[in-house]
């Protein structure tokens, strides 16, 4: 029995966690539940799960619960949620934004399995976490789809993220294109929240939606499989593949192309993060042929989506650039949910708060957590010139 610290679990990664854990009751246990307010979502998933912690950002929310449910541990706040994943076996970092970088730096400096969703917070907290990475020789199975993909067809090639292997020709991370592929500039000024929020192939939370729509999603993806794979990013392609059906490919020195497939399901790469090394007879995503017709590629319309540019650029640079590019684009699109800006002020926003990038080194925590308010501080004041 494998027990779990499922953070962010009232989200959409969250809630389709459970579903994997309620289809293997046998082999998983909820030890710990955290989210922000959803009060009542989270009631729900006590009275089911029993867990023995519950976490809730909102400390009035925790304050409820606590006075509900006496047999359980309730707290409040980021140490609360470093100190829940010390009695796990795997933590699920499903937590929404950079508020998920306590959680993967915790995770990893005590050593544990860290199934990661929250990419944020790798692309965020880099050298950072990667030196609590290689403290305890932790390791982090992503659940992303495309990095779970590129995860698999790289298994049991290297293991070792320290030695990049000259093998390897480039990896092709996978784009659906999101709701406004092929869209013209002029058209692009004009889209609102509700179209930006009907994505073609995948049910998400609001923020990552609104990133796949401007295709920065896609370029913090990028940086994630940098980090996540230690391959330089003129090796690091995108594809635009509409269907979702190809989660992403390898290419070895050989011109040797290796894919992973399944409709669209992100509890498939959950299952397998759950479940690794071993893999479950769940099925997720499983294919049926008959339905298929096509899959098409396309490149990507970097002029119309910069976002995407914006976060090679950042990932080039280094150091807390990709941290600056995260929180100008976590503000940014906060903004345009309240309905503040529009859907096209996003890239610029977010160019403009880059050329403030102040350059400051990645050395310890701290140097994140100032990068990320700078670049909060500069957003906003963007914003309120708009
Ligand atoms: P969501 O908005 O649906 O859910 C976010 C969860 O985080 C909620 O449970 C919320 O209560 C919780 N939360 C927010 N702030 C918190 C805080 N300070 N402390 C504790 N909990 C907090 O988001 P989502 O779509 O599930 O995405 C979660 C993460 O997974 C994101 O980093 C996203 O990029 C990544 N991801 C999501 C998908 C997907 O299909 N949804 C796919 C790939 C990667
Ligand atoms: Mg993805």
């Amino acid at each position: 029995m494998k027990n779990i610290a499922l953070l962010g679990s009232t989200g959409s990664i969250g809630t389709q966690t459970l579903d994997v854990v309620r289809a293997s009751q046998d082999k998983f246990n909820i030890e710990v539940l955290a989210a922000g307010s959803s009060i009542g979502a989270i009631r729900k998933q006590i009275t089911e799960f029993s867990p023995s912690t519950v976490i809730m950002s909102d400390v009035r929310a925790a304050k409820m619960l606590d006075e509900e449910f006496p047999t359980i541990t309730v707290l409040s706040g980021p140490d609360a949620l470093k100190e829940s994943v010390v009695a796990c076996d795997i933590v699920v970092n499903a937590i929404v934004g950079f508020a998920g970088l306590p959680v993967t730096i915790a995770a990893l400096s005590e050593g544990k399995t860290l199934a990661l969703a929250n990419k944020e917070s790798l692309i965020a907290g880099g050298p950072v976490v990667q030196k609590a990475r290689k403290s305890m020789k932790s390791s982090i199975i992503p659940v992303d789809s495309e990095h779970s993909a590129l995860y698999q067809c790289l298994h049991g090639y290297r293991s070792d993220y320290d030695r990049p292997s000259q093998s390897i020709k480039r990896l092709i991370v996978t784009a659906s294109g999101g709701p406004f592929r092929g869209f013209t500039t002029d058209k692009l000024n004009n889209v609102t929240l509700e179209e930006a929020l009907e994505h073609p192939t995948w049910d998400m939370g609001p923020k990552i939606t609104v990133d796949s729509s401007t295709l920065m999603n896609k370029g913090l993806e990028v940086i994630e499989a940098h980090e996540l794979f230690g391959i330089e990013y003129e090796k690091i392609d995108v594809v635009v593949h509409p269907q979702s059906i190809v989660h992403s490919m390898v290419e070895f020195v050989d011109s040797s192309i290796i894919a992973q497939l399944s409709m669209p399901d992100m509890r498939l790469p959950i299952t397998y993060a759950l479940n690794y090394p071993e893999r479950s007879e769940a099925e997720w995503g499983s294919i049926n042929w008959d339905e298929i017709t096509k899959l098409e590629f396309e490149q990507p319309d970097f002029k119309n989506f910069s976002c995407l540019k914006l976060a090679y650029q950042a990932g080039e640079e280094g150091e807390t650039a990709p941290a600056w590019l995260n929180a100008a684009n976590e503000v940014a699109v906060a903004a345009f949910l309240n309905g503040q800006i529009k859907w096209a002020d996003i890239p610029h926003l977010i160019a403009q708060a880059l050329d403030n990038y102040d350059s400051r080194k990645a050395e310890e925590e701290h140097d994140i957590y100032e990068a990320d308010k700078q670049a909060r501080l500069i957003t906003n004041q963007l914003i309120a010139g708009i």
